[in-house]
């Protein structure tokens, strides 16, 4: 029966642990990753509940040290995909109806899974498969994504209660329907919460999904999975298929069952991805639900008044954070002359304290970025500028991939606004520096603005409360996530709703109930109590 209206009370967010020396959870995690660095493990496809090992395999490999194999996978082909989406039109029938009430309570339990028992395993698989410190697998495989799992629990509570008004004559409801179809996830590498909530927030609402994991985080995707399955998520509302994005893409995207994707990488890709869906238009039963969350090329903007020591912890922290392979992390920084040399004094003291290396030596700042691929990307950015007239490399500039694919935190100093690098996300620790006339401060703003074609995050430095506002005015597109004195990564669940508009993505709002909202089709019932026996009105007497 159920027979009630029934609510979530606010959830506090989970705790961050410190992993300081001596703590139980400094033993628990070297445990961990001690078991998880001396073995193999299969990855096989997840389908309708079943796992699935078509044979046709790859590896996944630590950044940190590429020759170490942490797992096999299995990739899936084209039957796979279609099975996938029969699993999940299967799945539908019954978890489509289902009470809300049952589907947050796995998502609750889900959370409870992640928080307590696998905490270590998560993070340990985070810190192996995607290069992360301990500290910034703690703040995302565990704490965002346990934070993902409680809000969007009492965020549905929320949208659910929002009824429209009744009279005495008739009673109106709304009811929040799932899509008429199922939902095609896919997550980038450099979040596990995201690679999560990605799935658990349509799944929360009713949907079933087709999930594209990244290959490079391969490891925790999988540990997700698994644990969902623990948590009681019904076979078939989540299908797994690891292997290759454009195959993959291009079946489910021509599936008439096809209602939304819910997506988060590269602008790029979710380009491409947008062009298939508005070319297969007619296929669709429903108009799909397109939700992405794509680049950025993150800004500080420093006014003359702010602290000096401020803005250069909060260049080394939001841009060199996990390699900088955040969509958040700081890219560019406009720095007024007056203020420059005190703000590089300290920035370099503190980069030449900031030590590159295996996530498994936790005195490392810095660990590896994700492959290859990126590492000859980054390294060729670093190049352009090596070699370029206008720009000079004033830190760093220095790769290595004979082991892990470590990059020295870098700074470019340019004397052009437009520089290549002050436009385009690289996505690796490379921060340049833009340093501008104290006089031409709103000018300077409005270069900040039009320089890049994304809008993700940006931060400003001021003391000065006007000189504040003119920024927060002048920058009002610039950026989804808008930060006052703080680095611009870090967005906190319930706190700060994190997304961007312009090239950045459909600005949804991941972690907070806009993104819900995006997953239900509201049917609105209107029931007449006295219904009418007279088609005249009294005008027409
Ligand atoms: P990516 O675009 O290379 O890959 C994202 C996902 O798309 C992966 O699973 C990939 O396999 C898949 N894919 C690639 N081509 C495909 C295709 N043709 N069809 C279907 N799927 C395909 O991005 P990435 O390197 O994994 O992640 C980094 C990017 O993600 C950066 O641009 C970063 O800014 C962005 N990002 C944005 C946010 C945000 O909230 N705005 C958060 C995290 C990452």
């Amino acid at each position: 029966m159920n027979n009630t209206i029934f609510t979530i009370n606010k959830p506090a967010n989970e705790k961050v642990y410190s992993y300081a020396e001596g703590s139980p959870e400094r033993a628990e995690i070297k445990e961990e990753l001690d078991r998880q660095a001396s073995g193999e493990i299969e990855i096989p496809l997840i389908i309708g509940g079943r796992e699935i090992r078509t044979g046709n395999t790859g590896k996944v490999v630590m950044p940190c040290n590429h020759r170490h194999v942490l797992a096999t996978y299995h990739k899936a082909g084209e039957k796979e995909v279609k099975d996938a989406i029969d699993a999940a039109m299967r799945a539908r029938e019954k978890w489509a109806v289902l009470s809300w009430v049952e589907r947050a309570s796995i998502s609750l339990k889900a959370a409870d899974l992640i928080a307590e028992k696998y905490r270590y395993v998560i993070n340990a698989a985070t810190m192996l498969g995607q290069g992360k410190n301990v500290y910034q697998a703690e703040i995302d495989a565990a704490v965002e994504t346990v934070d993902f799992l409680r809000f969007n629990a009492w965020f549905a509570s929320q949208i659910y209660s929002g009824q429209p008004s009744s009279t005495s004559e008739q009673m109106n409801r709304i009811e929040y329907r799932p899509l008429e179809g199922f939902v095609f996830t896919v997550s980038p590498f450099n979040f596990t919460a995201i690679a999560s909530n990605l799935n658990m927030s349509v799944a929360l609402m009713g949907n079933v999904s087709v999930w594209k994991p990244a290959t490079t985080s391969l490891l925790s995707s999988y540990y997700l999975m698994k644990i969902y399955r623990e948590a009681g998520l019904p076979d078939g509302v989540i299908n797994f298929i690891p292997g290759r994005g454009a195959m993959i893409g291009e079946f489910v995207l021509a599936h008439p069952g096809f209602s939304g994707m819910h997506f988060t990488g590269s602008n790029a890709t979710f380009n491409s991805l947008w062009k298939k869906v508005a070319n297969n238009l007619s296929i669709y039963r429903n108009y799909p639900r397109l939700v992405g969350e794509t680049g950025g090329k993150d800004f500080i903007f420093v006014h003359k008044s702010a602290d000096p020591g401020e803005v250069a912890t909060a260049i080394v922290r939001g841009a060199f954070e996990y390699q900088g392979q955040k969509c958040s992390a700081a890219s560019r920084a406009y720095i007024p002359e007056s203020m420059w040399s005190v703000v590089w004094g300290t920035l370099e003291s503190m980069i030449s304290n900031i030590k590159v290396g295996d996530v498994m030596d936790n005195s490392n700042f810095i660990n590896a970025v994700i492959d290859e691929k990126s590492f000859d990307n980054i390294m060729d950015y670093i190049e352009i500028a090596r070699k370029s007239d206008s720009a000079e490399i004033v830190a760093g500039g220095i790769g290595d991939k004979t082991k892990g694919y470590y990059i020295q935190p870098t700074v470019i100093l340019t004397e052009d606004p437009e520089f290549l690098t002050m436009r385009e996300e690289i996505f690796g620790p490379v921060m340049t520096v833009y340093v501008y006339p104290d006089r031409d401060y709103e000018k300077t703003l409005n270069i900040c603005n039009e320089t890049s074609p994304y809008a993700l995050t940006g931060a400003v430095f001021s003391r000065d409360r006007y000189a504040f506002v003119t920024a927060c005015r002048i920058l009002r597109y610039a950026a989804g996530n808008f930060y006052i004195n703080d680095k611009p990564t870090g967005a906190v669940v319930g706190l700060q709703p994190f997304g961007g508009a312009r090239a950045s993505g459909t600005n949804d709002k991941a972690g907070g109930p806009l993104n819900l909202i995006r997953w239900v089709s509201p049917r609105t019932i209107k029931e007449t109590f006295l219904p009418a026996t007279d088609f005249r009105y009294p005008f027409m007497d």
